[in-house]
């Protein structure tokens, strides 16, 4: 790796303020899904050492809750300032690890580092309360105080975002975090660590492990030390750690699976609609949460509207290794991914769907995957129920709004769901008929530090980003002072 800083590349874990390995010297090989080839290894640390980084937070709050909150900004305004100055050697690492296209890898770094700026300034702002009270000889008083030691666990969609996203907030408020990252992208968090250490943030206020997730999982859950657990992945582990979470009765942030609903009705923009579908649909490959799941078309506009998402899917989308300037279609992230795609195109075309554009991997080393739209979906194929996480865009039609609402609703999940209408009246109605924690009106692009970023329903709990992203991290007091 052609790094400006070569020292942002670390294989060892950040644990107290100290690189460690693993004692008996055990290791994880990451790989680039682009090439296959082995990039580096880190440490496969477990409980024993989880607990030992839980013990070293726990020693780091109680100094970090006790600095003013004006020094907690500037250290992270400090931390901003090196990812941002790092931007290309972070992109580097991030594309060689995770593959996406080295424009959206930068993208992504200053997107993460865009919380960083936002929670070091909200920092100076967690205001308590006065409230008043039905008797003359008392008052009340409400403070926020730091949860305590958070710990963290993210996916390898977005390696760098997720862990800025929840340790940005927990920080500003005065908690320590440990963090532990998905094995596919650990060199990104292990990079944050770095600058992190750079910025002069104390030893053990974040700290970065790597290991097998079910040892470091059951620690994290289990140890009555962490107050908080923060998690961005599937339904599945997420919902298994909020039972774990249940014998200590800790805080918890869940960020889980989308499955979001696109609707374009007759009265949209269809040119404005096919771009939000392309932005919303194909970025970092389709594996995101909040992409576009299934593309609901009413019937007057379906067959203009597909033509035109062909169009732009051919001359728009080129598939290739991420460091080519040319491509904006990464790998995917492992052959799991690949096979769950085939699985679901077979799956369609077998109840009737048409290929109207790719429908096949790309032979050769890597994980590659043609952009695909399906054509003719309905709601008989597993398509429509399931998470997709792949470059495939399935078209169903709807005749009536009510029967699109119903449509868009008819699934456990709620975090991203997005239309395209032109109808003010409309626009309304069916923003407020959408059971979903985000809304995209005429957009296929919402993400933003300043917005509260989260989901409803199986998608999870609570909020990350905005002016409510930092509550998540701070319990409240109330104080009653009595005998006046
Ligand atoms: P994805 O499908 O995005 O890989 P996962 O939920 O499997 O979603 O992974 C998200 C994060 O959760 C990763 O850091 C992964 O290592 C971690 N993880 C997976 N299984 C467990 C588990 N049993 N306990 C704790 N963490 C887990």
């Amino acid at each position: 790796m052609n790094l400006k800083k070569p020292e942002l590349f670390r294989q060892q874990c950040y644990i107290g303020g100290k690189w460690v390995d693993a004692e008996d010297g055990s290791v994880i090989e990451v790989h680039n899904p682009a090439t296959g080839e082995c990039i580096g290894q880190v440490p496969a640390l477990g409980r024993k050492e989880t607990s030992q980084a839980i013990d070293l937070a726990e020693k780091a709050w109680r100094l970090w809750r006790q600095q003013a909150a004006k020094e907690r900004a500037r250290i992270l305004r400090r931390w901003y300032d090196l990812i941002v100055e790092s931007q290309d050697d972070l992109a580097t690492i991030m594309t060689t690890e995770q593959g996406k296209p080295l424009a959206e890898a930068v993208g992504e770094v200053l997107y993460g580092a865009s919380y960083v700026e936002w929670f070091a300034e909200e920092a100076k702002r967690v205001y308590g309360d006065t409230i008043p009270m039905g008797q003359r000889d008392k008052r009340i008083i409400v403070l926020k105080e730091p949860v305590g030691v958070c710990a963290a666990i993210t996916p390898w969609n977005f390696p760098s975002a997720m862990i800025t996203r929840k340790v940005a907030p927990a920080l500003a408020t005065g908690c320590t975090v440990v963090v532990k990252p998905a094995a596919e992208t650990p060199f990104s968090a292990l990079a944050l660590a770095r600058l992190a250490e750079e910025a002069g943030i104390p030893p053990g206020v974040f700290n970065v492990l790597t290991g097998p997730a079910r040892e470091i999982g059951a620690e994290m859950t289990d140890n009555p030390t962490v107050r908080k657990l923060s998690f961005t992945g599937s339904t599945e582990v997420g919902k298994m750690l909020m039972q774990a979470c249940a014998s200590t009765v800790k805080k918890i942030s869940l960020e889980l699976g989308g499955h979001a609903p696109f609707l374009v009705f007759d009265d949209a923009d269809l040119d404005a609609a096919v771009a939000g579908a392309m932005a919303s649909k194909y970025r970092n490959s389709g594996q995101t949460c909040v992409c576009a799941n299934r593309l609901l078309v009413q019937r007057g506009v379906y067959e203009p509207f597909a033509e035109k998402l062909v169009t732009a899917v051919q001359e728009q989308l080129r598939v290739g290794n991420g460091f080519d300037e040319q491509v904006n279609q990464g790998p995917l992230i492992d052959l799991g991914a690949v096979m769950k795609v085939e699985e679901q195109i077979r799956d369609a075309v077998e109840k009737g769907a048409r290929i109207a554009c790719g429908g096949k991997r790309i032979q050769g080393n890597g994980f590659f995957f043609e952009p695909t739209i399906l054509l003719d979906v309905t709601p008989e194929m597993r398509i429509f129920h399931e998470e997709t996480f792949g470059p495939v865009a399935p078209l169903f039609a709807f005749d009536t709004e009510e029967e699109a609402v119903a449509m868009a609703n008819d699934t456990p999940y709620g975090l991203a769901s997005y239309f395209y209408s032109q109808d003010v009246r409309r626009v309304w109605r069916v923003a407020e008929a959408l059971e979903y924690g985000m809304v995209g009106i005429n957009t296929g692009i919402m993400s933003s530090e300043a917005a509260p970023f989260g989901g409803i329903k199986e998608s999870g709990i609570g909020r990350e980003g905005s002016k409510y992203g930092i509550d998540e991290y701070l319990e409240i007091k109330y104080l009653c002072l009595g005998g006046l």
